[in-house]
């Protein structure tokens, strides 16, 4: 998992001035720790889960779970045994690992539920918060981050830590500018799960700070480059013979040293491909979240998302769920999109 602080300018406090963060679940498939600290990442962390089970291969919690007021109850992926997790022993076990960010225990529901789950949700999380910042004992040197849980309900609201769960775009982001316009301006605002270079930008212009997402390790495994065009699938034949390197604009070790033909070769052979993959993926991560940093802070954040979106929709059929998020956000895209964009996602 690849944490991204992004650091919206107005959010910040002794987290939020490291610019960007890296959380890895056990470790990160194929890069050395010197790799990681290569790219730049600062923090590695572990989620409280995977550190205490240990398991082999990452199991979703939701599939598992049963939910009642005392805790999670899940099948231990080591043994099959159930396992209750309470939130007090949620922190316990997160104050002995020592993390820098804490998660408060939560009752997660998929956003695509309807009905009084959603509600049931949302008032046991703000129960279950009270009873971590109760079990909390490092206060003073781990940061507790709370979850917001509710679905898309307009009503209930705030769902920043239950999306990524299959909602469409439109409901995603409008929920992410209902809860950065009603959370706290002087905590950073973290949107679980999320996910694609296109959503952080997004997230970001409506006032999200952080991000986790799987997705530049995964689909480094299936052969598929991130660059600011889209992506670049490397196991196509087109790549076989092309000489350039991944992204020409990009500065990492595997941009300098390789070219798309060689990963090719690499990619549709053996696990050294996506090993080089995964490097330039989380590279490029890294990198937008430091130029949307930085740009934040120049007071240059429109023009970099111009730029960002630009480049990636050059026809200028930019997703009409990105118009409009901008027009919410207050940027004016106009410029990047054709007189009759597609609304396709
Ligand atoms: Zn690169």
């Amino acid at each position: 998992m690849l944490m991204l602080v992004v650091e919206n300018g107005m959010h910040c406090n002794s987290l939020t001035e490291r610019s960007w963060v890296l959380v890895v679940t056990g470790t990160i498939k194929g890069l050395m720790t010197s790799q990681l600290e290569e790219i730049g990442c600062q923090i590695i962390l572990g989620n409280t889960y995977h550190l205490a089970l240990r398991p082999t291969s990452e199991v979703s919690l939701l599939h598992l779970a049963d939910i009642t007021e005392k805790g999670v109850t899940f099948q231990s992926p080591v043994d099959g045994k159930p396992m209750l997790l309470t939130p007090e022993e949620s922190i316990e076990i997160q104050n002995r690992i020592g993390a820098d960010i804490i998660m408060a225990l939560d009752d997660v529901v998929r956003t695509t539920i309807t009905g009084p789950r959603i509600e049931e949700a949302m008032y046991r999380t703000l129960r279950w918060i009270d009873r971590c910042i109760a079990a909390h004992k490092r206060p003073n040197e781990q940061n507790l981050f709370g979850i917001v849980q509710g679905g898309l309900d307009p009503v209930l609201s705030y769902a920043i830590g239950g999306l990524a769960g299959g909602e469409d775009k439109d409901s995603f982001w409008r929920v992410v500018a209902q809860c950065t316009a009603a959370l706290p301006e002087d905590k950073p605002r973290y949107v679980m799960g999320v996910g694609y270079p296109l959503d952080i930008v997004v997230c970001s212009a409506l006032g999200a700070d952080m991000y986790d997402c799987v997705y530049p390790t995964r689909t480094a495994r299936f052969g598929t480059a991130l660059v600011p065009e889209g992506v670049l699938k490397l196991k196509h034949r087109t790549m076989a013979d092309d000489t350039r390197p991944i992204d020409p604009t990009c500065t990492c070790m595997v941009c300098k040293n390789y070219t798309r033909a060689y990963i090719h070769c690499l990619v549709t052979k053996d696990a050294m491909g996506s090993q080089l993959l995964s490097y330039h993926n989380l590279y490029y991560m890294m990198k937008l979240s430091r130029d949307l940093h930085s740009a934040i802070i120049e007071g240059q954040f429109p023009e970099f998302v111009r730029s960002f979106l630009q480049k990636m929709f050059p026809k200028g059929d930019v997703p009409e769920w990105v118009c409009n998020a901008m027009e919410v956000a207050g940027i004016d895209i106009s410029l990047c999109c054709a007189p009759f964009s597609s609304s396709q996602d």
